[in-house]
């Protein structure tokens, strides 16, 4: 589905659409706008004539037949194409846009236009008038009224729609947002660290790309003994603590758990190893308090195991050298460091 006009365009299909919808008593939903604005601009010929011969059937377009209307013509949506889905929503969430800031444009118009008709007929009256002309100017007033009021009803319906449109386009930035971020450190998620490695293995198939994956030791007896509440602080601050330290295009990603990995693209094993001791160090380093009880918290520490890119690896393969790596940190005695080239 795709609406590629200008906002002029735009509101020049909308100005066309409303009073149809406002005529046959559609409910202005988003749905039926997007299906009107698409008659209008005519970008589906089979909708046109089939939408002409339902109304012409029923003298509306009954909601089950905007619906499958809308389906058959507008979005083919074939079974669960994720692809298919996510620009669906793109161009959904785009029409919605032009709509909205059209719907405003749109109910000033129709307001003066109405108003205007008005003070015509009342003009006309002042200038008096002769009996057989009277009755036909009144029915002509009540008429004036009666688009006046429709317009006043519809233009209600229309800020609803509008505030339904801006519900709607938050709920979709929020579930792309969620679908990104873990929401108790707001690091990127793992699902999120396959689509960026990817990315990046296929740009630039030669360059170094290294992994560290970073695990919090014994946070299950800090769990324990300070409560799961604390143990959730220190994650959301080791997310901080992430962010902070993650410069240039290293990104820090909430693996699950009590665990992290921090992917370093152009960094060879050694820069990596590098950078996640200091890492270690700033964070061994933090003293804790507890509000609530006045106690001190000893540093919270993690242990870590780098591995790099080989020529063809997919991520798995590197996260498993990683892995491996941070296994012999924790068997060391973990707050330590451990390259693949260790184990
Ligand atoms: P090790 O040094 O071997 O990693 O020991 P550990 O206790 O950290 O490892 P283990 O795998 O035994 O336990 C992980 C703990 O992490 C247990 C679990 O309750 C805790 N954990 C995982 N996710 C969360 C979370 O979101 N919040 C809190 N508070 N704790 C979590
Ligand atoms: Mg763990
Ligand atoms: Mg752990």
């Amino acid at each position: 589905m795709n609406f590629l006009e200008n906002s002029e365009q735009a509101a020049d299909y909308l100005r066309q659409a409303v009073p149809t919808m406002v005529k046959y008593n559609i409910v202005p939903n988003p749905l039926n706008y997007t299906l009107w604005y698409s008659y209008y601009s005519k970008a589906f010929p089979l909708l046109n004539k089939e939408l002409d011969e339902t109304i012409q059937r029923y003298g509306t377009c009954p909601p089950s037949s905007s619906q499958s209307l809308f389906l058959e013509h507008i979005e083919r949506l074939d079974g669960d194409n994720k692809e298919q889905l996510a620009s669906f929503q793109k161009s959904l969430s785009n029409v919605m846009g032009t709509l909205s800031e059209s719907i405003d444009l749109t109910s000033q118009q129709t307001t003066s236009y109405s108003e205007a008709l008005k003070s015509n007929l009342l003009e006309l009256d002042e200038q008096g008038i002769t009996e057989t002309v009277a009755p036909v100017l009144d029915k002509l007033n009540q008429n004036a009224n009666a688009i006046c009021n429709a317009n006043e009803e519809f233009q209600g319906k229309l800020q609803a729609a509008q505030a339904e449109i801006d519900f709607l386009k938050q709920e979709l930035e929020n579930s792309r947002k969620e679908a990104k971020t873990d929401p108790l450190t707001g690091l990127y998620n793992r699902r999120m660290l396959e689509s960026i490695y990817n990315q990046f293995v296929t740009e630039n198939v030669n360059d170094d790309l290294s992994l560290v994956i970073m695990d919090i030791d014994k946070f299950k007896l800090f769990n324990d003994t300070h409560g799961h509440l604390l143990g959730d602080q220190i994650l959301k601050f080791v997310g901080q603590l992430l962010q902070k330290e993650c410069k240039e295009a290293i990104t820090p990603i909430r693996f699950g758990g009590e665990e992290f990995a921090l992917l370093c693209p152009n960094y060879d094993l050694k820069q990596a190893q590098e950078f996640a001791e200091t890492v270690r160090v700033k964070l061994s380093s933090v003293l804790f308090h507890n509000k609530r009880t006045g106690e001190s918290i000893p540093p919270v520490t993690a242990s870590f195991g780098v591995a790099t890119k080989q020529k063809a690896d997919l991520l798995t393969q590197v996260i498993d050298r990683a892995d491996k790596a941070l296994y012999a940190a924790k068997n060391a005695g973990r707050n330590q460091v451990k390259a693949s080239f260790d184990v």
